[in-house]
């Protein structure tokens, strides 16, 4: 297989995840609305291109990591977009998180000239694109993903095949639904307990080690307690998710009352401007109507005028 590999949206992960197919030795042709983000990767070697249609043109795998289902959707079908740069054998990987109906539209259209569909949407957020440990979950053909295996080893530490294209952000939205329902109760428990009497990091710890221990609670060290919101992954990207997964919900006929909460939780947080913050930042309207600040390490160590939002 041609090693030249095509990535389009070079964003908070796109960005770590290109980083890591360059040090693995795979030459990369790149395009992104914003080309001012590619020019750190351009410096390390990688090849731009102006249209997706040109990136297609280029290479015989092509990876998408965008924010939207719209945004995926004009990258293939636009009038510039890969479809008109497709050759028949080719394979396209979307690894955003997906609308799993759009991607089986895709991959039929894609189909009609011999190109193959993966959806491989990935968890682990930046840190575990930085370091290559992210989980993919691919839906599609086994063949194609062997195919692509030594592609996206090096961005992940498990990879699962969840069965036919679409799968992969079944499996993705899924994840999230409940990820992001741990991410609003955590902000909420904190700011009950602190308010409450508790110190933070204790309450950190204690959760920890108990039933209420969950991947967005373990983030607040480098998060909530530091007083760090930037994205990470954005508020308004986990409104997508949300959005997407209640929309497969009704599909299936599944009702998904905390969903719903979660989504109202963010659209809050939407609405208090903080859609271009950390998902983390959940708890920040909380504390401004609470009066209290969920900061670490300890109540009496936390420096002096720590920011709160309002
Ligand atoms: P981001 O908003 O940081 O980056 C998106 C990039 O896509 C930007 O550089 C933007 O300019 C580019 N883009 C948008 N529309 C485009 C178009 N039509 N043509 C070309 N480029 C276009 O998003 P992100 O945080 O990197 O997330 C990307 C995807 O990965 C999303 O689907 C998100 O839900 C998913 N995801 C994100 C995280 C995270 O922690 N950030 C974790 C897992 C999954």
């Amino acid at each position: 297989m041609n090693q030249k590999i095509g990535f389009i949206g070079l964003g908070q992960m796109g960005r770590p995840m290109c980083r890591r197919l360059l040090a693995a030795g795979f030459d990369l042709v790149l395009h992104d609305l914003d080309p001012e983000v590619a020019a750190p990767l351009l410096a390390q070697g990688a090849a731009w291109a102006g249209t997706p249609a040109e990136v297609a043109r280029a290479c015989r795998v092509v990876i998408t990591c965008l924010p939207t289902p719209q945004a995926v959707e004009e990258v293939v079908l636009g009038p510039t977009g890969l479809r008109a740069g497709w050759q028949p054998g080719d394979l396209y990987i979307d690894m955003s998180t997906n609308a799993p109906s759009l991607i089986r539209r895709l991959a039929q259209e894609a189909a009609q000239i011999g190109v193959g569909v993966l959806d491989a949407p990935v968890s682990g957020g930046t840190v575990g694109a930085e370091a290559g440990t992210l989980t993919i979950m691919v839906g599609g053909e086994a063949a194609w993903l062997d195919k692509v295996r030594s592609l996206l080893e090096p961005l992940a530490a498990r990879i699962f095949h969840m069965g036919e294209v679409g799968c992969g952000n079944v499996a993705k939205l899924v994840n999230n639904l409940v990820g992001l329902a741990c991410n609003s109760i955590s902000a909420e428990g904190m700011v009950l307990g602190v308010k409450a009497g508790l110190d933070p990091q204790i309450l950190y710890e204690l959760m920890t080690v108990s039933t209420a221990d969950n991947w967005s609670l373990r983030q607040y060290p480098r998060t909530v307690f530091k007083r760090n919101f930037a994205p990470g992954f954005k508020i308004n990207l986990a409104h997508k998710d949300l959005t997407l997964a209640l929309a497969l919900g009704r599909e299936h006929g599944v009702p998904l009352a905390v969903a719903e909460a979660v989504k109202a939780d963010l659209e809050a947080a939407i609405a208090a401007g903080l859609g271009e913050q950390g998902v983390d930042a959940v708890i920040l309207p909380r504390e401004a109507r609470t009066g209290v600040v969920v900061g670490g390490p300890t109540q009496e160590h936390q420096p002096k005028g720590v920011a709160t939002w309002s």
